[in-house]
Formats: C-alpha cells, structure tokens, sequence
C-alpha cells in the first residue's frame, strides 16, 4: 500500500518536509506519495499530515480562508498523524496569546509565539527526545516557547527547562525545524513509530 502524505503549503520549508517525509518512508521501507495542499479537499485523502513553520498569523488565517482548518481537526479526529513544526505548532496549540492566530485546538499547550526569537534568533542544540537513542540536531528559528501543557500532553523533550516537543495522541508538536537537518528521526518518530508500522494503518 502506498501511503498518502500532506504537506500544508501555506507557507515554510514544504520542500524540506516532504523529502524528509520521503526518506523517513523509505528509511521504513513504506511507499509514499507527497502532496502540497493549499486548497481544502486533499487533506481527506491523507493518511499523515504536516504543518510547516513559517508565520503563524498567515498560515491560520489561510487555513481558515481556505476551509483547510476543519480537515486538519478531521485528519486529528480520525486518528491520523499530524506533525506540527514551530509555527506549525502555534497554529495547532490551544492558546497563542495572540488574537492573530485562529488556534486549531489541536495540542493542549499554550505557546509564546517569540519567546526564543527575542533572546536569540536563531541556534542549533542537540537535544535529548523521547522514543530518540541519541540527541537529535534541534534547530530553532524564532522559536516560540511552551510554557503551559495540558494533562493530557506528553513531553517528548525539552530546552533550558522548558518543552520545546510534545505529543498528544496522533499530533507530535516541535519548537524547532527538523526539516533543516539531514536527520529525518523526528519525521521517523511522528509518522511510522519506532516500528515499521505506520500510524497511519
Ligand atoms: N515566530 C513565528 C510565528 O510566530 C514562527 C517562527 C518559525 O516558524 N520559524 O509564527
């Protein structure tokens, strides 16, 4: 069976994700076909799904424009995996603090959108993840901080005391890029487990 991937291509590395999508299939031995959604009516067909970093402001107003939003609940809902990167997890959180991002409610969190950005705009940090064997190579680009996690959220890892991945059932949240590294464990972890099974399945 060949799996179907999305990218959300609103914006951000969406070129980044889907080869890393594509070498964390083939690194499982699974088949897949990568799309770039940008209207609404693909997101049904997909059994594992991306929301890239970028702007969260832009990306949530044109999820919402573009009735993308609802499917990603959908997609969620369903069970299916969804990875959501920096602004990606802003747009999935439950509150932004910021009346600019239409939240999807998605990741029981609540993220400052800049936090990291206004120390530092940019560094790399090998970091220490759950389900990980070695430090993953975490690159952070005006990343936002979580600084409230809900009970039923997971903590996959965290930097300087403060959790910069999580998880909640399907939908795996991270404050870096894993798409800027050539390591593709995080696009590994979220979408086929440590297994070679799919959570797509
Ligand atoms: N700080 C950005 C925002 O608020 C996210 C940055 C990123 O995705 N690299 O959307």
């Amino acid at each position: 069976m060949t799996l179907t991937a999305g990218v959300v291509a609103v914006q951000g590395d969406v070129s980044e994700h889907a080869d890393a999508i594509r070498r964390a299939a083939d690194a499982h031995d699974e088949d897949v076909v990568v799309h770039e959604i940008r209207d609404a009516g693909i997101v049904p067909d997909c059994d594992l799904l991306l929301l890239p970093g970028g702007e969260s402001t832009t990306i949530s107003r044109l999820l919402r424009d573009e009735g993308i939003d609802e499917e990603i609940r959908q997609h969620v809902a369903d069970g299916k995996p969804l990875l959501a990167t920096c602004a990606g997890l802003i747009v999935s959180s439950t509150d932004a603090k910021d009346d600019r991002v239409a939240t999807l409610d998605l990741l029981d969190v609540t993220v400052d959108r800049n936090a990291f950005g206004r120390q530092k705009d940019s560094f790399e940090a090998p970091l220490d993840v759950d389900g990980l064997d070695e430090p993953f190579p975490a690159v952070f680009i005006r990343a936002p901080l979580i600084d409230e996690v809900g009970d039923d959220v997971e903590v996959l890892a965290e930097w300087d005391g403060k959790p910069v991945a999580v998880q909640q059932g399907p939908v795996i949240g991270t404050s870096f890029h894993p798409e800027l590294t050539p390591d593709v464990r995080i696009h590994r972890l979220a979408f086929f487990k440590e297994s070679a099974e799919p959570l797509a399945r």
